[in-house]
């Protein structure tokens, strides 16, 4: 072999094979690769792993190789076909550097999932990058994610936040749990029955289960009986996140009982459903522009005005201390009295729900707890969900999920290391 022909199978990484590389075309688009046998190769069977010195036929394979900056690179590979004995018909033989589902080196392989794991970029991305089918890579990612996920070990939590994610426009779910300690997403499994909950705390088992001991979550029921049976010591804390939503749910129906069927003008019913956004911002985040439709609100409508204070009053809770319980405790109480008073039925309905669950509530002031990491974590689903070609497959939305929001894309290194 002439002196660069070694310099190219070295960089080809090819020079613990039975390959070596015997020529090399460079055009302006691409650089091609001729790779053939070494003298005196032997020749392994895919199917067994046997060695045979002596091949049926040869035959051309072309794989693509990892680019050299915006030049393609494809591999031409002559390699042989054997009569083996595990099966009596031709075999072809085995090619270590060639990944097992496509006409890709391995090598190229790897690269695309260590882009594809620094979770920069999507699978578009990736396949508008290296030239590659959609459906290539979509591939790809699947598989490196299932891989990572077997070798998954789930870090010991203390304190966890669970919660319920949709998945195709509600028609199922997932079961979402996270460590709030290290923030990220540490399990998912399908539906948002006790079951799918149960499921995380069998894999845990019940030595790291007693170790738990704050659990928060929205007041989904199944998720409940699931925590009062594998970790009863653990505190249940209502969700903030949730509690917010929620109660901008009630300011959102207190809008439309107040505009929609109103004796009100249409001009000022038309503002009144125009202020949907406005009045889902605390006070503090309101941007100047929306001032005004606010002050013009106090005019139209007063029981909507005040009803958009007494809901900003309630932020206040989450600012109790710790030693602050029995204080917050007093100002639910009061809250729920002025709810009452204001005869809306939605925020009526919002009372009830927090005197129902006073006590978790309360937990979020014992425990200091706020709503931003479920915050965090719900913004980056969403942001998984709109990225567009859906996910059809439950299972990669699920192992998506963890990839982004939680350890599995860290962990990423080559399938045969
Ligand atoms: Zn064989």
């Amino acid at each position: 072999m002439a002196g660069a022909d070694i310099i190219l199978t070295r960089l080809l990484d090819l020079q613990d094979t039975n390959f070596e590389v015997v020529d090399c075309k460079v055009s302006d688009q691409e650089v091609v690769w001729q790779i053939q046998h070494r003298e005196g190769a032997v020749y392994i069977c895919k199917s067994c792993g046997l060695e045979h010195t002596t091949c049926h036929d040869t035959k051309t394979v072309t794989l693509r190789g990892v680019p050299f900056g915006k030049k393609a690179c494809k591999w031409v590979i002559k390699f042989a076909r054997i009569l083996c004995t595990c099966k009596l018909r031709v075999r072809n033989e085995k090619l270590v550097f060639r990944a097992s589902h496509h006409k890709l080196t391995q090598r190229f392989v790897d690269h695309v999932e260590q882009v594809l794991c620094s979770k920069m970029f999507t699978v578009a991305d990736v396949a508008r990058l290296f030239e590659l089918d959609y459906s290539t890579v979509y591939k790809i990612d699947h598989e490196v994610l299932r891989r990572l996920v077997q070798e998954l070990k789930i870090p010991d939590p203390i304190n966890i936040a669970v919660d319920e994610k949709s998945f195709q426009k509600g028609h199922s779910y997932v079961t979402v749990v996270t460590d709030c300690d290290i923030q990220k997403v540490i399990w998912v499994s399908e539906g948002n029955r006790k079951e799918s909950l149960d499921q995380f705390f069998q894999i845990l088992g019940p030595e790291r289960c007693a170790k738990v001991k704050t659990v928060s979550k929205d007041l989904h029921k199944p998720y409940a009986i699931s925590c009062s049976e594998y970790i009863p010591q653990a505190l249940q804390v209502a969700d903030p996140f949730h509690v917010v939503k929620k109660l901008n749910k009630a300011m959102d129906d207190c809008r439309k009982e107040l505009s929609v069927g109103s004796a009100l003008a249409v001009g000022k019913r038309r503002l009144i459903s125009s202020l949907q956004w406005v009045m889902r911002y605390k006070q503090e985040n309101l941007p100047e522009k929306h001032l005004e439709s606010l002050t013009k609100l106090a005019e139209i409508n007063e029981p909507l005005f005040h009803a958009y204070l007494h809901k900003e009053s309630f932020y206040e809770f989450f600012h109790f201390r710790p030693s602050e319980v029995k204080p917050a405790e007093k100002f639910l109480i009061d809250w729920i009295v002025d709810a009452w008073k204001s005869q809306l039925r939605p925020l009526q309905e919002f009372g009830e729900y927090i005197e129902r669950n006073t006590q978790v509530l309360l937990n979020i002031i014992l425990t200091g707890r706020s709503s931003a990491i479920s915050e965090g974590i719900n913004r980056k689903i969403q942001v998984l969900k709109s990225m567009a070609y859906g996910y059809r497959n439950i299972n990669y939305f699920m192992l998506k999920i963890m990839q982004r929001c939680g350890v599995l894309g860290s962990m990423w290194k080559p399938a045969n290391l």
